[in-house]
């Protein structure tokens, strides 16, 4: 087994050691010392990197992960030619630990600010690369909830509390009414004592008082099998999470020519008003199909006791190609109208009035049968996709003369 010398001092990010042992995890060469202050991913908070350094060689560590012996395996970036027996110098990637302290540290205080205000226990933890989780056991979680355990949290590292760490026996820890007993059963336990606010069973590395977490935001719940889900961000995360949403918030606002706090008011307005723009469009369409049927029933005369239309527009959609159909066929009784659009999809409607004697449906199908495409209807109106546009026209003409013999 490695002797974990994070377990001691959070704030070691510098180490010799001795290699024990150089083997693999995957594709990937690692290797194994006496003792490392690497971090490997546990108890939800993610692996350390950094470099291992020997006399001839600088060695990228990429990943750390532990056995169940307690064994670490430093996996590196790429092959080695370290050999067991050497002396190393481990270097950890200090700007990385810092951040896993700040989110760690920061979800014991508000898992215990959980606790304290509304007794809900936290059943898991998630360390991500953006933001953090952890999983609250309760039916119900209320946004005024929220803001509570954040302002306690963040009381309690304005307080700049300390952050001690001991080892103690399981008798012992029954006897401490910990917020939290790990599962499994180890004769020493590691303790995480945040001063007079919470103590709980913890491999991790943590800060050494809470003021340098730094802040604790929470963000978005949502609820999850288990129960509510919060996600939180600390220290400098929430200094660069803050300043994403404010860039987000700015950019908004200026789109709308506001102020931030005016945003969401503006996009209601903004979507009231396209509520009603839509609204008066589609009635100037129906006004425009109702006139241009109109006209285009003036212009087609009569043969053999009916009057066929056949048009293909460039420019008007499939809805307004649909309009004028049932415009054409409600204002007279004897139509039969072949219609199509080309602006976008192209799109056709065939309808005739109530009573005369042809099939649309079938008609649309023979048709597509040429052309490609989905589609169909009933007797006296149907609606298809082509799936080219090229030759419509011609088809459709065709198509109005048959309705003549
Ligand atoms: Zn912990």
């Amino acid at each position: 087994m490695t002797d974990h010398l994070y377990y001691h001092d959070s704030f070691l990010y510098e180490f010799d050691a001795e290699v024990r042992d150089v083997t693999a995890v995957e594709s990937r060469s690692a290797i194994i010392l006496d003792r490392t202050a690497f971090y490997p991913t546990s108890g939800g908070q993610v692996f350390d990197t950094g470099w291992i350094v020997a006399d001839e060689s600088k060695s990228r560590v990429a990943e750390v992960t532990e056995k169940d012996d307690g064994t670490i395996l430093h996996q590196l970036e790429a092959p080695t030619t370290i050999q067991k027996g050497t002396r190393v110098h481990g270097l950890i990637d200090a700007d990385r630990r810092r951040d896993h302290m700040q989110q760690h540290s920061g979800q014991h205080v508000l898992s215990a600010a959980f606790v304290r205000l509304f007794n809900m226990p936290t059943v898991s933890f998630h360390m991500g690369a953006e933001s953090c989780s952890i999983d609250l056991d309760t039916k119900s979680l209320t946004g005024a909830q929220v803001e509570a355990a954040e302002g306690l949290a963040n009381e309690i590292v304005t307080d700049d509390r300390l952050v001690s760490m001991r080892f103690v026996t399981q008798a012992e820890a029954q006897e401490l009414g910990l917020r939290k007993l790990p599962p499994v059963d180890r004769d020493k336990l590691r303790l995480i004592d945040i001063r007079d606010f919470d103590l709980t069973a913890c491999g991790g590395t943590h800060v050494a008082s809470t003021g340098q977490i730094g802040c604790i935001l929470l963000r978005k719940t949502e609820k999850v099998r288990q129960g509510w889900r919060v996600e939180f961000v600390c220290g400098k995360r929430a200094i660069a999470t803050a300043r994403r949403d404010y860039m987000t918030l700015a950019e908004s606002a200026s789109l709308f020519s506001s102020h931030i706090w005016e945003v969401a008011q503006q996009i209601r307005k903004s979507q009231e008003e396209a509520r009603a723009e839509r609204k008066s469009g589609e009635q100037v369409q129906e006004e425009l199909a109702g006139l241009y049927a109109k006209q285009l029933l003036a212009e087609t005369s009569e043969n053999s006791g009916r009057k066929v239309v056949v048009r293909v527009f460039a420019d008007r959609d499939s809805a307004f190609t649909k309009l004028l159909a049932q415009r054409l066929t409600r204002q007279s009784p004897n139509v039969v109208a072949f219609l199509g659009s080309t602006g976008g999809q192209p799109t056709l409607v065939f309808a005739q009035s109530p009573g005369q004697p042809f099939d649309m449906g079938a008609l649309m199908k023979e048709t597509l049968a040429q052309f490609g495409g989905r589609g169909g209807g009933s007797k006296d109106m149907a609606q298809g996709g082509p799936a080219k546009a090229e030759g419509l026209e011609v088809t459709l003409a065709e198509l109005a003369a048959k309705m003549h013999d």
